[in-house]
């Protein structure tokens, strides 16, 4: 018996139905038998906290909409994640389209009340970076408030640690800045994969490298000696991992959060995000990162900052519907 049943795409095609995440079944469709859920999948509508271009509130509908042809079986990590894991979609969080911190806390209300308390991991689908605060808040709770905070491994162009913008503090461009204060991350356990500039100025960077983040660049990750010991260790798709894997050993079994920007990747392969940078990951590199992850102890995630207005053919969506089914994947390798 299938953890999640999933209908069968031979008898109902996958382009009919209620368009759940990736034909998962509603919360409240969930077989008694395969509660406790492990996965509470959200989205969270909400661009109230954007400082360039908003639309990333009509991201969890279209991200929806293409993730009817994610399929169940992952090949890299030979694992069926319906048979493992038992997830649904719980819809979308109220939001408050005039205010964020009415949002976070909306955010908040609505995860004290999803799947189990402490077996159910959180999922959120945005909506802009903003909302990643308070899913992140929500797993640290679940995962029983771990000294230090959780670990995190952020990938982004941008560090998301400005301190202030426009007076605001809770925008997207400050949930790790906000998070790291409070303690809910340990910004020594805390990577940031895919950063690359223009920078404000050099001061953006401080907070960051003062706290303890590890942050790789494109450069860091691509930049290969031609001789020696390093030369070889160009993955296909022309990655150096070995910051990641050491990363990972580092964190070990310790609680650990991924959090993911899909401005992180190239606007050739995402162009549907409200601030695009160029000279990113390809879709390709990006996944092989997160698989680089396995082994880590995932106890929630966000995908975020899909913008449907400046997407070309539901690429950018159907990118964040597959990273979060990589996210799943990755824990369920992890529970063999
Ligand atoms: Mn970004
Ligand atoms: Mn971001």
């Amino acid at each position: 018996m299938p953890r999640t049943v999933l209908p069968d795409a031979r008898r109902s095609p996958r382009f009919s139905g209620i368009a759940t995440f990736m034909r998962y079944p509603r919360l409240a469709d969930v077989l008694p038998e395969n509660l406790p859920l492990d996965w509470a999948i959200y989205g969270v509508p909400f661009d109230s906290g954007v400082t360039y271009r908003p639309g990333a509130r009509f991201g969890p509908r279209s991200i929806r909409d293409e993730s009817q042809y994610i399929k169940r079986f992952h090949l890299g990590h030979n694992v069926d994640v319906c048979d493992r894991l038992s997830i649904a979609d719980a819809g979308d969080a109220p939001v408050s389209p005039f205010s964020i911190a009415s949002t976070l806390d909306l955010i908040d209300d609505f995860t004290s009340e999803l799947g189990d308390p402490v077996r159910t991991r959180l999922m959120a689908v945005g909506g802009d970076h903003s909302i990643a605060y308070a899913n992140i808040r929500a797993a640290f709770a679940r995962a029983g408030e771990p000294r230090g905070g959780l670990a995190l491994v952020h990938f982004d162009s941008h560090l998301d640690t400005v301190d202030v913008v426009w007076g605001e503090r809770f925008s997207h461009a400050s949930p790790f800045r906000r998070a790291i204060e409070e303690g809910l991350v340990d910004p020594k356990r805390m990577l940031s994969i895919g950063i690359k500039g223009p920078l404000n100025s050099a001061e953006d960077l401080a907070f960051a490298r003062g706290a303890g983040v590890t942050i790789l660049t494109p450069d860091d990750l691509m930049r290969t000696p031609t001789i020696g010991p390093g030369a070889t260790e160009r993955t296909p798709y022309g990655l150096r991992l070995s910051e990641v894997g050491a990363f990972v050993r580092r964190v070990g079994e310790a609680p650990a959060y991924v959090t993911f920007d899909v401005d992180v990747v190239d606007p050739a392969f995402a162009p549907g995000t409200g601030t695009p940078s160029i000279g990113g990951l390809t879709s390709a590199q990006a996944l092989e990162l997160i698989r680089e992850l396995r082994g880590i102890n995932l106890v929630g995630a966000d995908v975020v900052e899909v913008l449907p207005d400046r997407d070309v053919s539901g690429i950018t969506a159907l990118l964040a519907a597959q990273v979060m089914f990589e996210l799943l994947a990755l824990d369920a390798v992890s529970r063999r």
